[in-house]
C-alpha cells in the first residue's frame, strides 16, 4: 500500500486552489494532472528581475523591476495606437504601452498619481523609454510580491507561467515530510539537500547553473529517481534468482544433429553467446540472461540450441512472443529443424481450435512435447508443464515483468533467456536491464549484402513510386512504412498509411495491402500472410509492430517521414530487408526544411550498419530522454534523471541498490522501508510485491 504521507501528491491537482477543469486540463497536457506530477515539471529557463533602480538606470533590452508614479493615461485610437500611460520616477519617465487590453482593467491597475510596481522588458520608442505589456504590475507597496528570479516553464497555449507558478507554489508549501533513503555517506559526500529542499530548489532555480543536471538539488532527484529504477529491478532479479537454480546439463546429442542440418556454420559471436547460455543453464544459479542483437544477426538459432539442450536433459523449453504472427513465424523456423532432431514442436496462441489447444496442453503436461512457441496465451493457468527448464522471450521490452514472471513459475527454477533486437547503448544497459546478464551478437552472419540506403525528399515521391513500379516489376516486394502520428493523433498515423495504401492502390491495384495497429488480428494476420507468400507485393504499414515479420522476398523498403523516426527505430525496420543474398534498398524519404540533428541522424543511418554503433549515435545525438521509441527499447522514460549527463549516478545506484538489498533483501530496516516510500514516490512499487514472498 502506498504510504498515506504520499496521498496528497497523488491527488489530483483540481483540489488545489484556483484550478478549475481548463487549467486543469491545460497542466495536464505539460505536465500530468497530479502534484506529482506538476513537481517534476522543472523549469528550463529563468528570468531575472533583479534589475532594480531609477529609470535613469534601466538600459532597452533588459529585464528590469521598476517602481513608478503613474501621470495620465493616453487611450489608443484603434489598433494601431496602442494605450499608453504615462510614469515617471524621480530620474525620468517611462510608458507602459498596452495593445488591447481592456480599459478599467488599466484604470484599476494604474491609478494615476499612485506608485506602482512594474516589471518587464523595457525598450526605447522614439527617444521615449517603454515597458510593452509589463510582465506584472502591482501597487508599489506589494513590490515584494514580484519575484525577481523567475523560472520559466514549458507551457501549452493557454497557459501561463503565472497559472503553473500558482499551482506549484501550492504544492511546494505542502510537501509531504518523507524519510530519508539516502545513504547518509553518499549524501553528505555529494552535499545534496533534503528531499523537500531538493523539491523546492528545483523550482527556485537563483542561476543559470542551477537548471544544469549537475546542480545539486536536480543531482539528488535525478539520483532517487535512478535508485528507485535500480532497486526495483534488482528486486525483480533477486525474485528470479532467490530460489537455486537446477544444473540442465546438455548431452550435445540432439544440438549437433540440428547444427549438421543448418546450412551454415554458427559466427564466432552466436557461439560465444551460446556458450554463455550453456555455462548459465549448466550452473547451479538461475539464468537472467538477455541475448542482445541486431534483426537478423542470428538469435533465433541460438535460442533454438538453448531450447534443445534443455530437452537433452530430459525437459521442456518454451518461447514466448509478442504477437501471433512472430510466434507463427518462429515455428515455421524452427519446426523444420527441430524435426531434423526428432523433437516435437508446437504452437499454442489465443486462436487456436478447441481440440489442437487441448492436444497441445496434454503434450506438454505429460512431457511428450518438449517445445512450445506461443503467444501470451502461454501465460494462462491451464498451459502446465511436466518440466519447463528454459523460457526463452523474444521481444522482451514487449512483456511487463509480471508476465515474465508468470511464464517462469510454472516450472522448477525455470532459467530465462530474454532477446531483443534493439541495442542500447552500454552506458544505459544498467537502467533498462538492471542485472540481467548480458550476450550481444554484435557480428552479422557472412554472405549479407549491406542494405542499400538513401534519403530522398519527398518532392521526389513520384520518382520513388516509379521506382517501386519497376522493383515489382522483377518481381520482388517491398515495404513502405508511414510513421504514427505523434502530435493530436487520435487516429494514430491511420489516415497516413491509408491514403498511402490508396495511392499506391490507385497504381498497383490489389497488389497493396495495408496493416495498423487497430485491425483486428484476423484480418492482420491475412494481409500479413498474403504479403509474405501470397498476391501482396507492397505492404503498407504503420508500425514496427506489424512489420515484424521475416519476408526475405521483400528487398525495397520505403519509410515515409524517415525525419520522425528515431534512429533505431530506422535502423530496425530497414533491419526487415537485406536478409537474403539479393541487393536490397532502404528509401528514407523526408519532408524539408530538417534541422541539423536530423541531417546527422539520416546521414548516421545511411552510413552505418551496426545497430550498437547506431544507438551510440541517437544517444549522443539526442540524449536518452529524446531517443524516439524509447518505450519500444524498453529504456525507462526518466523524469528527473538525464542519461548520458547523469550516467555516473547511474552507476553509484546500482552499486546502491545491490548493497541495499544484500543486507536488507525484504526492504524491513529502517533505510529499507524509506525505500519502499522512494519505490512508491516514483512509481516503481510494483516490485514491492516480490519482497519478502
Ligand atoms: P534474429 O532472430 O536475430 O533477427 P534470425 O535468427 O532470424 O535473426 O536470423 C536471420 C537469418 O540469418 C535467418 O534466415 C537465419 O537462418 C540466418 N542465419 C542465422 N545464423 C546464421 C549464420 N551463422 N550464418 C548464416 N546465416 C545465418
Ligand atoms: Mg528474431
Amino acid at each position: 500500500m502506498r504510504p498515506q504521507s504520499l496521498f496528497p501528491l497523488f491527488a489530483k491537482i483540481d483540489r488545489l486552489p484556483g484550478i478549475g477543469p481548463r487549467t486543469l486540463a491545460l497542466i495536464a497536457k505539460v505536465a500530468g494532472e497530479r502534484p506529482l506530477d506538476l513537481m517534476w515539471h522543472r523549469p528550463t529557463g529563468l528570468i531575472d528581475r533583479r534589475h532594480t533602480g531609477s529609470t535613469a538606470e534601466a538600459e532597452a533590452g533588459q529585464i528590469a523591476t521598476l517602481v513608478v508614479e503613474v501621470v495620465e493615461h493616453r487611450p489608443g485610437g484603434g489598433a494601431r495606437t496602442p494605450y499608453k500611460i504615462e510614469c515617471r520616477d524621480g530620474a525620468g519617465e517611462i510608458d507602459l504601452v498596452y495593445f488591447n487590453a481592456k480599459a478599467d482593467w488599466l484604470w484599476k491597475t494604474f491609478p494615476p498619481h499612485e506608485r506602482v510596481a512594474v516589471s518587464g522588458r523595457v525598450d526605447r520608442y522614439r527617444d521615449r523609454l517603454q515597458m510593452v505589456h509589463p510582465d506584472e504590475a502591482v501597487p508599489a507597496d506589494r513590490l515584494d510580491e514580484i519575484a525577481r528570479l523567475e523560472p520559466v516553464y514549458p507551457l501549452t497555449a493557454g497557459l501561463t507561467g503565472r497559472t503553473l507558478a500558482r499551482a506549484l507554489a501550492a504544492i511546494l508549501q505542502d510537501l509531504p515530510t518523507l524519510p530519508e533513503w539516502l545513504d547518509p555517506a553518499l549524501k553528505a559526500r555529494e552535499g545534496w539537500p533534503d528531499w523537500a529542499a531538493a523539491v523546492r530548489a528545483l523550482h527556485a532555480p537563483a542561476q543559470g547553473a542551477d537548471l544544469l543536471p549537475q546542480a545539486p538539488a536536480r543531482a539528488r532527484l535525478a539520483y532517487d529517481e535512478l535508485l528507485a529504477n535500480q532497486v526495483a529491478l534488482a528486486v525483480v532479479r533477486a525474485k528470479l534468482r532467490r530460489r537455486r537454480g537446477r544444473s540442465t546439463a546438455a548431452t550435445g546429442a540432439l544440438r549437433r544433429r540440428v547444427e549438421g542440418a543448418l546450412p551454415f556454420a554458427l559466427t564466432g559471436a552466436q557461439q560465444s553467446a551460446l556458450a554463455d547460455i550453456d555455462a548459465d543453464m549448466a550452473g547451479e544459479l538461475r539464468m537472467v540472461r538477455l541475448l542482445q542483437g541486431d534483426v537478423g544477426s542470428g538469435k533465433t538459432v541460438v535460442a533454438l540450441l538453448a531450447m534443445l539442450a534443455a530437452v537433452e536433459a530430459g525437459r521442456q523449453a518454451a518461447l514466448l512472443a509478442p504477437t501471433e504472427i512472430l510466434a507463427r513465424q518462429h515455428l515455421a523456423t524452427l519446426a523444420p529443424l527441430a524435426a531434423r532432431a526428432g523433437v516435437a514442436i508446437d504452437l499454442l496462441t489465443g486462436r487456436d481450435a478447441v481440440n489442437r489447444r487441448t492436444a497441445v496442453l496434454l503434450g506438454l503436461a505429460d512431457g511428450t512435447l518438449p517445445l512450445v512457441v506461443g503467444t501470451h496465451a502461454l501465460l494462462q493457468d491451464d498451459v502446465r508443464f511436466q518440466d519447463l527448464a528454459l523460457a526463452v522471450i523474444d521481444e522482451q521490452h514487449r512483456f511487463g515483468v509480471d508476465q515474465r514472471l508468470a511464464l517462469t513459475e510454472k516450472g522448477t527454477a525455470v532459467d530465462i533467456l530474454a532477446m531483443t533486437a534493439t541495442p542500447i547503448p552500454r552506458t544505459l544497459q544498467m537502467s533498462a536491464y538492471g542485472d540481467m546478464d548480458v550476450s550481444a551478437i554484435r557480428e552479422k552472419p557472412p554472405g549479407r549484402t549491406p542494405v542499400d540506403t538513401r534519403a530522398i525528399p519527398m518532392e521526389r515521391l513520384e520518382e520513388v513510386v516509379d521506382g517501386l513500379a519497376r522493383h515489382l516489376a522483377t518481381g520482388a516486394k517491398a515495404f513502405w512504412v508511414c510513421p504514427r502520428v505523434e502530435d493530436g493523433g487520435d487516429l494514430g498515423g491511420l489516415t497516413d498509411a491509408t491514403g498511402r495504401a490508396a495511392t499506391l492502390a490507385s497504381r498497383f491495384g490489389a497488389r497493396v495491402g495495408l496493416v495498423h495497429g487497430r485491425m483486428a488480428t484476423a484480418d492482420k494476420d491475412a494481409v500479413m500472410t498474403a504479403f509474405a507468400d501470397g498476391d501482396v507485393d507492397v505492404l503498407v504499414a504503420t508500425t514496427v509492430v506489424e512489420v515484424g515479420v521475416n519476408v526475405p522476398s521483400a528487398t525495397l523498403m520505403v519509410i515515409e517521414h524517415a525525419e520522425r523516426f528515431g534512429l533505431a527505430q530506422l535502423h530496425q525496420l530497414r533491419g526487415r530487408v537485406g536478409r537474403g543474398a539479393d541487393k536490397s534498398v532502404c528509401l528514407l524519404l523526408y519532408q524539408p526544411p530538417v534541422s541539423d540533428t536530423m541531417r546527422q541522424r539520416l546521414t548516421t543511418i545511411r552510413d552505418t550498419d551496426d545497430g550498437f554503433a547506431i544507438a551510440e549515435a541517437d544517444l549522443a545525438l539526442r540524449g536518452a530522454g529524446d531517443m524516439l521509441g524509447v518505450k519500444q527499447s524498453g529504456l525507462p522514460d526518466f523524469r528527473m534523471a538525464d542519461l548520458p549527463a547523469h550516467t555516473e549516478l547511474l552507476a553509484v545506484a546500482h552499486d546502491d541498490a545491490r548493497v541495499l538489498l544484500a543486507n536488507d533483501p525484504d526492504l524491513t530496516g529502517k533505510r529499507g522501508e524509506a525505500v519502499r516510500t522512494l519505490l512508491y514516490l516514483w512509481e516503481r512499487d510494483a516490485a514491492i510485491r516480490y519482497l519478502g514472498s
